[in-house]
């Protein structure tokens, strides 16, 4: 599988949030590194099909996804930075609300919805209020809801933001056992996040992408290290 992101540009007003940005994922997880303001939510976006660039296409399977419209969000699913408070609805009717949304109804979704919970460890909390859950169940929640009709490209935006370091690890589990035929992108900040789990690294800053980097040939700096050096002087 292949999405091809060509010459991408987005600006917000005087702001260029992503500047002729161009880059092809497959499948495996992809690590987006940045700092705060280096465009890697907008960059997701850009791939849900959430907001439409400036300039530039982006390409699934060669096709351009404009082309595609409501037949590309098929392949998505969306874990988005920004969530919106669904606090009173229970953790099952959020996930069929979501099921719902893409098309997904009666008793193919509650299946689905079983076993997604059952994946992210969340079946015991199927009829708690969202906004009863913890900070770790909720972002499972979330991800179980992007993984709903199993998109072939799944985009998590800072999956672990806000977690303590048990859940965060939580988390990475989950999203490591995730299929390696899917495309898998990740925003991140946190280098120990996609430590380890990512196949492919990206450094972005400034809407543009300053490193990539192949975790598994590419030993010479550890990770850490070689995002100080990029970003040392970045606000986190
Ligand atoms: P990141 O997710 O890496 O923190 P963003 O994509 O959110 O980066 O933001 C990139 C740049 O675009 C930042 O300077 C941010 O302030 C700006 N920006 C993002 N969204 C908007 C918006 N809706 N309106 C105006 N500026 C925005
Ligand atoms: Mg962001």
């Amino acid at each position: 599988m292949e999405l091809r992101l060509e010459n991408i540009t987005k600006k917000y007003r005087t702001i260029t949030a992503l500047d002729d940005f161009s880059y092809t994922f497959n499948e495996g997880i992809c690590g987006v590194l940045g700092p705060n303001g280096a465009g890697k939510s907008t960059l997701m976006n850009i791939i849900t099909d959430g907001i439409k660039p400036d300039e530039g296409h982006v390409f699934f399977e060669g096709d351009d996804i404009i082309k595609m419209g409501r037949r590309y969000r098929f392949h998505v699913g969306y874990m988005p930075q920004q969530q919106s408070v669904f606090s009173g609805m229970t953790v099952k009717h959020f996930m069929f609300y979501m099921a719902s949304l893409k098309g997904m109804r009666g008793l193919d979704a509650g299946k689905s919805i079983a076993d997604l919970l059952e994946r992210v460890n969340l079946t015991g909390r199927a009829d708690t209020p969202m906004g009863q859950l913890s900070g770790g169940m909720k972002q499972r929640s979330l991800i179980a809801q992007a993984l709903l009709g199993d998109p072939d490209i799944l985009v998590l935006d800072e999956p672990t933001a806000g977690l303590d370091p048990k859940e965060r690890v939580h988390v990475r589990t989950i999203i490591k056992e995730l299929s390696n035929t899917k495309i898998v992108i990740i925003s991140t900040h946190i280098v120990a996040d996609i430590e380890n789990i990512a196949d492919d690294i990206i450094f972005m800053n400034h809407g543009k992408i300053i490193l990539k980097k192949d975790p598994g040939h590419d030993n010479t700096e550890d990770l850490e290290s070689t995002y100080m050096r990029l970003f040392e002087d970045e606000e986190q």
